[in-house]
């Protein structure tokens, strides 16, 4: 069973004026926006294909974007793969050595259960895991 990118997460500023830009870029509206507290985000969401983009916006200095930002400018912060069991992904992960950031799952945008892996063990990119709700998303 192989890997499904469920959305590519890019770091911004603004999101009033990174919404427009993208929706020009991928000729289609944002599809929703969400603050999601626990990680100091706004996120809006753009479907792309079987995939999609998420922009994200720190809600506070402390927020890791807002950090992400300071150090290395607005740009491709994550990659985000869809899981069907998190839990099952997460232990066999740790099993073959990686590392994963603060707890993992956890909850996550859309009703999503998230994990993240650092970027030291996955090639120097920031790898989210999720697993879609009852609803999927
Ligand atoms: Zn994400």
């Amino acid at each position: 069973m192989g890997a499904r990118i469920d959305h590519l997460g890019i770091a911004v500023k603004d999101l009033a004026r990174a919404e427009p830009l993208f929706a020009a870029l991928l000729g289609t509206p944002a599809a929703g926006r969400e603050v999601v507290a626990s990680e100091g985000v706004e996120v809006s969401f753009f479907r792309v294909g079987e995939s999609r983009i998420e922009l994200l916006q720190a809600t506070g200095p402390e927020s890791p974007i807002a950090r992400a930002i300071e150090r290395r400018g607005e740009g491709v912060h994550h990659v985000c793969l869809a899981v069907d069991d998190i839990d099952a992904e997460v232990a066999r992960l740790r099993g073959l050595g990686f590392q994963f950031v603060g707890d993992a799952p956890r909850p996550g945008a859309g009703g999503h259960r998230v994990a993240f892996i650092h970027p030291k063990s996955a090639g120097g990119v920031l790898v989210e895991l999720s697993q879609a709700g009852e609803g999927g998303h």
